[in-house]
């Protein structure tokens, strides 16, 4: 692995090929690293970081060329706006309009919640530009909760604008590793701070001119939202203003490469899932340790076994919902089933992944994506 004195300070020659097949991977908690990053992003690189969530692929939120950058290496849309991180909340008055950041239920949220999974849209101010946020008015605006993100924004001395760090569509990344095999030297630099403590991408609220809009459900239970600030209106995919108002809420999100279909091993309906067939390969993802009792009981033998939580609970879970779908994407199977996890609290994150990942795989039956 190439060390830090290895790593490319200044930009790479274009004319040469590059030095690495995968980009240099620093050590997050290392103050040099973190000064070489901050560096990075001024210049106009792309800057892998971790965050409580799941890893970012940062640019300079302020520089239109480098966001430019962020959607080729992902090969995302361009109408997918990427959510802006800020060392800390007192950064929102400069890139919100004033209604928005003067709105008494940011500050109420943000003490509450900040640093953290929660990512606020706001009516943005001109300094942000038109790229960041796919042409919306709107910008989403984040305190990540880890302290090597923060320290290499607080360096950097700008809004980072990071989506997560995985090409469009696949798997959100929990750890490096996840990152180097999935960009490779598509991103300058990547600071490694293990795996990531919450594993799920941040809840996104919209709170502009007064609405308070549920935009994706994720690391942030709305049961803790709504009890600051009242109910939140939900909107179902599907439906007529989701598209325009969550852009990024495309079926085809957070999908393993392999099929995936939600079954529940105790619904006898649900059996013929189980039924491991001569040479098929069949992975399980198990809710808890009783779920996948319940599924070796109702067929297998499974190629792979993965247990997002032994005692079937929601934090655990979604702590480890992607690095599972990692492995067993990598573990060469024709198909997965997923348990169907509770639709409470994180538990409604994790199932709002399942689903997407069901569906980008054409398992239509389990619509709407998103119920309560
Ligand atoms: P990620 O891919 O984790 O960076 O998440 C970005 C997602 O946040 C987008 O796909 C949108 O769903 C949501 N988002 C970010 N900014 C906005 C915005 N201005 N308006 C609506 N949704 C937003
Ligand atoms: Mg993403």
């Amino acid at each position: 692995m190439p060390t830090r004195e290895d790593a490319p300070i200044r930009g790479r020659d274009p004319s040469r090929p590059p030095a690495w097949p995968a980009p240099p991977v620093l050590p997050g908690d290392d103050p040099g690293s973190i000064a070489i990053a901050a560096e990075r992003l001024r210049a106009g690189g792309l800057v892998v970081f971790p965050t409580e969530t799941v890893y970012g692929l940062g640019a300079n939120a302020l520089d239109a060329r480098a966001v430019a950058r962020v959607f080729a290496a992902k090969e995302r849309p361009a109408f997918d706006p990427l959510i802006v991180h800020l060392a800390d909340a007192s950064a929102v008055g400069t890139y919100a309009e004033m209604e928005d950041a003067d709105d008494p239920r940011v500050a109420r949220l943000a003490a509450r919640f900040w640093p953290g999974p929660l990512t606020l849209v706001l009516r943005k101010r001109a300094v942000i530009p038109g790229i960041v946020t796919a042409g919306l008015p709107t910008v989403g605006l984040r305190v990540p909760d880890h302290p090597v993100a923060r320290a290499l924004i607080r360096a950097a001395g700008v809004p980072v604008a990071a989506p997560s760090a995985n090409r469009f569509g696949h798997l959100s990344p929990t750890r490096a590793a996840h990152v180097v095999a999935g960009l490779g030297s598509r991103v300058d630099l990547v600071l490694d701070g293990g795996p990531c403590r919450v594993g799920i991408e941040s809840t996104v609220i919209l709170l502009a001119a007064g609405r308070a809009t549920l935009l994706r459900p994720g690391g942030l239970a709305i049961e803790a939202i709504e009890a600051e600030i009242g109910r939140l209106e939900v909107l179902v995919d599907g439906a007529p203003r989701t598209a325009e108002l969550a852009p990024g809420r495309a079926g085809a999100h957070y999908a393993p490469r392999i099929p995936l279909v939600l079954a529940n091993p105790r619904d006898p309906e649900a059996a013929l899932a189980f039924v491991v067939r001569p040479g098929e390969r069949v992975g399980f993802l198990a809710a808890s340790a009783a779920g996948r009792a319940a599924a070796e009981a109702a067929g297998g033998p499974f190629a792979a076994v993965e247990v997002l939580d032994a005692n079937g609970d929601a934090v655990g879970a979604a702590a480890r919902l992607f690095d599972a779908l990692h492995s067993l994407q990598a573990a060469d199977l024709s198909r997965i089933v997923a348990e169907p996890f509770p639709d409470v609290g994180l538990g409604r994150a994790v199932m709002d992944r399942l689903r997407r990942a069901a569906r980008a795989a054409g398992d239509v039956r389990e619509e709407p994506a998103f119920n309560r």
